[in-house]
């Protein structure tokens, strides 16, 4: 599934290639793809003659802000956008088509199917779900190591899962959580409330520093995810410890292991991070 620094491609590049163009018809050939509204026929009617403003990012959403709505689309596990020219012959999976005036169209292709898009008037997508219970942006100005600190101390539920959690902290999922947790040298099994001042701080440098990493280099390709331009990213190649089962660490040489975090496939370095001595605690459920 397509994280942060995934999105965040996708988005850069579709505004680079739609931004600012206007949809002349909009054809939804596999109704369950759209979440909102119900009647696909309106979904369609609606989109007529908008200009897409600019794409923007919420957690792992896209949004389309057009002239009076927006459009809210999520990828799930293999979603991907193309522009292609009208004419050009359609590809398999092709669900959602955005023709423009100008004779090109923004094709939506999912061979999963899982992919939601809903439309909002403008303004209203905030407070509704799927985005009105997101939590903080990590590469917002906003995500202060105190605004952090905030959300994640004191919680007695392990350190993975809550970091996986996106009404806490949107955006960062498996892969970019087993390299954030290795980085700052935390298992992920430390319940959050036994974490440091300096492990938090570490943590929350950790996740901007690895996001703002794969940014810069387009993402991680891991299964079938490539941007809205059909191009790779590159940031596999720099994973410390996603995917790295039984290869030794980079740090310290010892034999990374994979084991279940929270019903998740987690990487640990057992040098790096320990996990320390667990105080006693009531039992959670989460
Ligand atoms: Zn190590």
């Amino acid at each position: 599934m397509p994280e942060l620094p995934e999105v965040e491609t996708v988005k850069r590049t579709l505004n680079m290639l739609v931004a600012g163009k206007t949809i002349e018809h909009v054809q939804v050939r596999l109704p369950r793809i759209i979440q909102k509204p119900d009647d696909i026929h309106l979904f369609e009617v609606l989109l007529q003659g908008q200009t897409i403003q600019t794409i923007e990012r919420r957690g792992k959403f896209l949004r389309f802000v057009l002239d009076d709505y927006v459009m809210v689309s999520h990828l799930r596990m293999e979603g991907r956008y193309g522009l292609y020219q009208g004419d050009d012959p359609l590809e398999l999976h092709t669900h959602v088509l955005f023709r423009f005036t100008d004779g090109t169209e923004l094709r939506y292709k999912d061979v999963r199917q899982f992919g939601t898009m809903h439309l909002f008037p403008k303004g209203d997508e905030l407070k509704q779900a799927p985005l009105h219970k997101l939590g903080l942006e990590p590469l917002d100005e906003a995500f202060t190591f105190e605004a952090f600190r905030e959300r994640i101390a004191n919680r007695s539920t392990k350190i993975k899962p809550l970091l996986l959690n996106q009404e806490y902290i949107v955006g960062i999922g498996n892969i970019y959580v087993d390299e954030s947790l290795f980085l700052a040298g935390i298992h992920p099994e430390r319940e959050a409330s036994s974490l440091t001042r300096k492990e938090l701080e570490a943590l929350h440098e950790a996740i901007v520093r690895t996001l703002l990493d794969s940014v810069e280099v387009g993402g991680s390709s891991i299964k079938s995810y490539v941007n809205g331009q059909g191009e790779i990213g590159l940031f596999q190649h720099q994973l410390n410890i996603y995917g790295r089962q039984s290869e030794p660490c980079k740090k310290c040489g010892s034999e990374i292991y994979k084991t279940v975090v929270g019903g998740r496939g987690t990487h640990i370095c057992p040098a790096c991070q320990p996990l320390k001595r667990k105080r006693v605690r009531k039992k959670t459920v989460n």
